[in-house]
C-alpha cells in the first residue's frame, strides 16, 4: 500500500484512494486488475449502469467486432484465454459484454467499480500532491494517481438540426441505445449516418422494418466482413495457435493479424495486382485495409487504383446505377477514413422498401414533429436513428473539468491540439495518466492490445514511484513538445491527414472541431512500445520525479 497520508481536515471529509480510474471499459477493468495486484487501493468510476464501456453502451442492432474476436480478448491471463470460447470470428456486442462481465467477476474486480458515477471534475492539489475528484452528484474523493480510461469514442454527438427535440416518434443515438428490444415491424425508420456504426445498423434492421430511409452525407468505402461461426475443431486450433498469434500481434503496426504487404502496387503485373485484390476482397476482416500493398495508404496513384477496384465492386452489387454512384465515395480514397466492414450492406439498397437520400444533393433542413424535412421534400417517420458518431479522442476529456497545476484546465492546454508526452501524460498535470489518450498508438490499434501496453506501462510507473518514495511525477514541457512534434511528423506523409473524419478530429456537430488535427501516433504499435520502454529504462526520462 502506498503512503496516502493527507491533511486530517481533508481526510475527514473525503474518501481517499491510492488511485482513481475514470471509466470501467476494457482499459479501466485491466487497469484496476494491475493496480490491485500492486497492493493499491483503487476505485473505478463508471458512468454506465454496468461495466464494459463501448460494449455496454453500443447495444444497437448489429453491433459487433471488426477485429477477429480471439485477437481482441485480454491476453494477460492464460487461464482466461484457455477457458473463454468466442462463438464467432467477429463476436456480436452481447457476447463481448458478457465476456467483460465474466472477466470482472472472475478476477473479483466488481467490488471496486462504482457504476452510475460520472466524474464531473478533477483538480490537482499541490499542497498534498493529490487529485480531488468530484462526481456529478457532488460526492468527492481524493487520490494520489488519476488514470483516465475514458475511451476514444465515448462522447456521442447529435446533429445540430433545428427541431431535433420536437420529433414525436422515438429517436436514439446508437451509443445511447435502450436496453429493451425495439419493435421495428411495419415502422418507417430513418438512419442518419453511414460510418461503421450506421452500416451495421442499416444492414441489420433493413429486413425488419416497414420502410428504411438512409440519410448519407459522405459515402464510405465499405468492404465485406466475411464473419462466420467458430466450429469446435477450429476453436481448438485457434487456441493452440495463441502463442504464435500474440507474437504476430506484437509485430504488426496496428496489432492486427493482418500485416502490410511489402510489395508496392506498381511492382507487380496488372494481373497479379488484380488477383491479389480479389483475394483480399474475399478475405475476412481488415485484411483488405491492413494487408494491402504497402503504398495504398500513402501514394495517391496506388490509392486511386485500389479505390477504383472497390468502386467496381459496389457497382456490381448495387442494381440501380444512380444509387451505386451515390454510394461510391468521390471526395476521399479508400482507407483514408475508417473502413466500415459490412455484411450484405450494399444489397440492402436493392430492396424495394429502402431509399438512399444523399444529403449533399438534398440537405436536411430540420427535424419536424413527424420526421425530417430536406431541401426537396419532407419524410414522415416512426423512428429516427442517429448514427452520427462521436467527438472523438478529445471529447471525453473535454467533458470532464480537469485542472492541473495553477488551475489550468486540460481543455485549455489542448486548445490548439493535444500536447502530450508519449500520449500518456501532459506537462502541468502531475500524476495523471491518460490510457488511450491522444498521441497514443492505441487510437489506431486493435485496441485491447494497445490498452494492455498502456496499462502495463502506467502500472510499472506507479510501482516505480512507490518503490522509490516518489509522490509526484510530471512530464517536462520540453519532452512534451518533442513528442508532440514527433507525432505530427509521423503523420505528415499519410493520405488520411488530408481527409475530414473523426480520425482527424473533425466533427461538424461540435463547436471548434473544424480544424484537422493529428490525434494518433502513426509510427505503429511496436515502435510506440519501444519508445515507451526506452523512457522507462532510462529512469523515466523526460519526466520530473520527486
Ligand atoms: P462516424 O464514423 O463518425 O460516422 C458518423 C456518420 O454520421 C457519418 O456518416 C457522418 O457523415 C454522419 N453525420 C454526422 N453528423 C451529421 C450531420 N449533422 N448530418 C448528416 N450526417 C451526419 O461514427 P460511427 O459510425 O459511430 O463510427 C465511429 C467509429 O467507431 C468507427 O470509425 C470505428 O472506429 C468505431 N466503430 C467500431 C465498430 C466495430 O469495431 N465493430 C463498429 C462501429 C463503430 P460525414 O461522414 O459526412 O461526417
Amino acid at each position: 500500500m502506498l503512503d496516502t497520508t493527507v491533511a486530517p481536515s481533508v481526510a475527514a471529509k473525503t474518501t481517499t484512494f491510492d488511485a482513481i480510474v475514470i471509466g470501467g471499459g476494457i482499459a479501466g477493468i485491466y487497469q484496476l486488475y494491475r493496480l490491485r495486484a500492486l497492493g493499491l487501493s483503487v476505485r473505478v468510476f463508471e458512468t454506465g449502469g454496468g461495466v464494459g464501456g463501448t460494449w455496454y453502451w453500443n447495444r444497437y442492432p448489429g453491433a459487433r467486432f471488426d477485429s477477429e474476436s480471439y485477437t481482441y480478448g485480454y491476453a494477460f491471463s492464460d487461464d482466461l484465454l484457455r477457458d473463454w470460447n468466442w462463438s464467432e470470428h467477429f463476436a456480436p456486442q452481447p457476447e463481448t459484454e458478457r465476456y467483460l462481465n465474466h472477466v470482472v467477476d472472475r478476477f473479483d474486480l466488481r467490488r471496486d467499480i462504482q457504476c452510475h458515477s460520472r466524474v464531473a471534475s478533477a483538480a490537482w492539489d499541490e499542497s498534498v500532491r493529490q487529485w480531488d475528484v468530484v462526481l456529478d452528484d457532488g460526492k468527492s474523493y481524493r487520490c494520489r494517481f488519476l488514470i483516465t480510461a475514458v475511451g476514444p469514442l465515448s462522447a456521442d454527438t447529435l446533429p445540430r438540426f433545428e427541431g431535433i427535440g420536437d420529433f414525436k416518434g422515438r429517436s436514439f443515438h446508437t451509443y445511447r441505445w435502450p436496453h429493451e428490444a425495439i419493435d421495428f415491424s411495419g415502422k418507417r425508420v430513418a438512419v442518419i449516418g453511414t460510418g461503421a456504426t450506421g452500416v451495421q445498423v442499416i444492414q441489420t434492421i433493413a429486413p425488419l422494418v416497414g420502410s428504411l430511409t438512409v440519410f448519407q452525407r459522405t459515402a464510405n468505402w465499405c468492404t465485406p466482413l466475411h464473419n462466420k461461426k467458430i466450429a469446435e475443431e477450429e476453436q481448438a486450433k485457434i487456441k493452440a495457435g495463441y502463442p504464435a498469434m500474440f507474437d504476430l500481434l506484437r509485430r504488426t503496426p496496428g496489432c492486427y493479424i493482418h500485416d502490410t504487404d511489402p510489395r508496392g502496387t506498381f511492382e507487380v503485373t496488372p494481373e497479379e495486382r488484380e488477383a491479389n485484390w480479389e483475394r483480399l476482397y474475399a478475405e475476412p476482416g481488415f485484411s483488405i485495409w491492413m494487408a494491402n500493398f504497402r503504398d495504398v495508404l500513402t501514394d495517391l496513384k496506388a490509392n486511386a487504383l485500389f479505390s477504383a477496384f472497390v468502386a467496381n465492386k459496389i457497382r456490381q452489387r448495387v442494381k440501380d446505377p444512380v444509387v451505386a454512384e451515390r454510394l461510391i465515395p468521390k471526395n476521399h480514397g479508400f482507407g483514408t477514413r475508417r473502413v466500415p466492414q459490412e455484411t450484405g450492406y450494399y444489397e440492402v439498397y436493392n430492396l424495394p422498401h429502402v431509399e438512399l437520400v444523399a444529403t449533399v444533393e438534398t440537405p436536411i433542413l430540420q427535424v419536424t414533429p413527424n420526421g425530417i424535412a430536406c431541401s426537396d421534400q419532407s419524410y414522415d417517420f416512426d423512428i429516427i436513428i442517429y448514427a452520427t458518431g462521436f467527438d472523438a479522442v478529445l471529447g471525453s476529456f473535454d467533458r470532464i473539468d480537469i485542472r492541473g497545476v495553477g488551475g489550468v484546465t486540460l481543455k485549455e492546454h489542448w486548445a490548439v491540439g493535444p500536447k502530450t508526452y508519449l500520449g500518456m501524460m501532459s506537462a502541468g498535470f502531475p500524476n495523471l495518466l491518460t490510457i488511450v489518450g491522444p498521441h497514443n498508438a492505441s487510437t489506431r490499434c486493435n485496441i485491447p492490445r494497445c490498452i494492455e501496453q498502456n496499462v502495463d506501462w502506467a502500472s510499472d510507473l506507479v510501482r516505480y514511484v512507490g518503490a522509490h518514495g516518489i509522490t509526484r511525477f510530471e512530464a517536462m514541457p520540453d519532452a512534451e513538445a518533442e513528442w508532440s512534434r514527433h507525432v505530427e511528423e509521423l503523420a505528415a506523409g499519410m493520405l488520411y491527414t488530408q481527409v475530414d473524419s473523426w480520425l482527424t478530429g473533425i466533427n461538424t456537430n461540435v463547436e471548434g472541431r473544424n480544424v484537422r488535427r493529428v490525434l494518433q501516433y502513426q509510427g505503429g504499435a511496436p515502435q510506440y512500445r519501444e519508445r515507451c520502454d526506452a523512457v522507462a529504462a532510462a529512469g523515466y526520462a523526460g519526466m520530473v520525479l520527486g
